[in-house]
């Protein structure tokens, strides 16, 4: 039976549950703390694209748990998840171990689906981890590498041909990504850039459809034209099988074939299936939680991130929405110990950032701003890297970036491939200056208001790395 003493149990260690189990271990309170997680790694996503174009390298957005979480009160256990009895406060894992808890966090995230698509499985590739990343660039780079031996130019087409199914957000920063990478790659081993043909395949008209990136449509569609290669469109096209070769798909009314070498697909997540067995109600396969993130009938048990939603504030499953909640978690578990009551979750959403292409982004600020090309590719990629937990390595892992962005140590090639010659690059850095120098004049006039309005940006401390504030 339950007992005080149990540990708090965290059961997936993404953004929710990490981020919870940082939280819980800052306080300062003996209680025992148990993460589960399947991964050795933690999968920082919205900067696995770096992961797959080498621009920032495994240590820095695919840390392993054990150094994450080193000198932390935090247990790890890599192990997965079997079965979960929430009248018996118990959790199974695969291997055979039990834990019984005193409180819960589900925090488990979301599978890939490819909705019953013959030979989906088999042959396309996901996008959605570490490991699925550093796979997908290792499969690149070995198309690559066959074309360039190829003497046949349609073995060579579609070799050099990428398929990436899916227009959503994840969808359309792959096609931004590898339409300016893989040119570049090839031209490295000798081969053309211009032979190099990406198509984001989708089965509406429209992409980012209902999601929260949708007020970046104009933005996008531009950025994709205007990509090393220019991104080509297959729309209003369903997928109904994929080869090793291709992707059939019908399209008014007619069957038709894209020859691809690589298939990447970004199309769809389905609830993770252990949750669906639990005797709580669901949306859609996401546990509904109450506004405090615990589940109406079991208080002691919490649930967040893209596993959970709220049916009167639903949030999109996004890394954050699920890190502000995962700290919330913290802070009412700590509320519960103190026997003070659990308080509603607020969460802010404050605009969104996409990549599109090597050295290019978006902000999209309170859905009110834009800040496009090299300033929004710097401002995402600022605070992404301010987000990554663990102070220790944040710090370290930022001030290498900005090392790499202002002395562009990994890029020469880029560059000049880019089309971009010298004199243009100096009027990006003169641009990039003015763009520092504004924030340095307001945290100089006004240090507070600063720190308080760009704190999530990652801006403040992006630039108290590089000149330190006088005091
Ligand atoms: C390519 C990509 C790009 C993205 N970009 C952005 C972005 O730019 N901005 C943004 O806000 N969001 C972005 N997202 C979405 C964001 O990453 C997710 O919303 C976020 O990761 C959800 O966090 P989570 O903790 O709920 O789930 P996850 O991060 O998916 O974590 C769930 C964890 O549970 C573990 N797990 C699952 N089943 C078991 C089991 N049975 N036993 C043990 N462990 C288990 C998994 O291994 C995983 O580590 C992106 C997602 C992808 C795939």
């Amino acid at each position: 039976m339950q007992q005080a003493s149990h540990p708090i149990v965290i059961l997936g260690g993404g953004f929710a549950g990490l981020f919870t189990a940082l939280h819980l271990s800052q306080q300062n309170d003996s209680h025992p703390i148990i993460l589960i997680e399947q991964c050795d790694r933690f999968s920082f996503k919205p900067l696995l694209y770096e992961l797959l174009s080498g621009e920032l390298h495994s240590k820095q957005v695919y840390p392993r748990y054990k150094e994450l979480l080193a000198g932390s009160k935090i247990g790890f256990v890599q192990d997965t998840v079997q079965s979960i009895d929430l009248h018996q406060r118990r959790v199974n894992t695969t291997s055979g171990q039990v834990f019984d808890y005193s409180n819960l966090v589900l925090a488990l995230g979301s599978k890939t689906t490819y909705f019953n698509t013959t030979g989906g499985t088999e042959h396309a590739m996901p996008f959605t981890s570490g490991e699925q990343a550093i796979t997908l660039r290792k499969h690149l780079r070995h198309r690559l590498h066959q074309a360039i031996q190829t003497p046949s130019p349609e073995r060579r087409h579609l070799l050099l041909t990428v398929a990436v199914i899916g227009a959503g957000p994840a969808g359309i920063e792959l096609v931004c990504t590898l339409a300016d990478l893989l040119p570049i790659w090839y031209d490295e081993l000798g081969g053309d850039g211009r032979e190099i043909r990406i198509v984001l395949v989708n089965r509406s008209r429209e992409i980012l459809k209902g999601d929260v990136n949708s007020y970046l449509r104009c933005t996008v569609q531009r950025a994709m034209k205007n990509r090393v290669i220019p991104v080509d469109f297959l729309f209003d096209a369903a997928v109904t099988k994929i080869t090793s070769d291709g992707v059939e798909y019908r399209q008014n009314d007619q069957t038709h074939m894209l020859q691809a070498g690589t298939i990447a697909w970004t199309a769809g997540t389905a609830p993770n299936p252990l949750l669906m067995e639990l005797p709580v109600s669901q949306n859609r396969g996401r546990l509904l939680v109450k506004p405090t993130l615990q589940l109406p009938d079991f208080p002691e048990v919490f649930a967040a991130g893209d596993c959970a939603t709220e049916s009167d504030h639903p949030q999109p499953p996004t890394a954050q929405v699920a890190y502000q909640q995962g700290i919330a978690i913290a802070q009412n578990l700590k509320r519960i110990k103190e026997n003070k009551p659990t308080i509603p979750v607020q969460i802010q959403m404050r605009g969104t950032l996409m990549k599109l292409g090597l050295n290019e982004g978006v902000a999209n600020l309170f859905n009110k701003v834009q800040i496009k090309g090299q300033p929004g590719h710097l401002i995402r990629e600022g605070t992404y890297l301010q987000l990554l937990p663990n102070f220790a390595h944040n710090r370290k892992v930022t001030s290498e970036w900005l090392t790499d962005e202002l002395f562009q140590r990994h890029r020469p090639v880029t560059y000049m491939q880019l089309g971009q010659t010298p004199w243009l690059s100096g009027i990006a850095t003169a641009a990039a200056a003015l763009i520092l120098a504004t924030p340095l004049v307001w945290r100089a006039a006004q240090p507070m208001q600063f720190q308080q309005n760009l704190m999530w940006t990652g801006v403040p401390t992006l630039l108290d790395h590089l000149i330190p504030p006088s005091r």
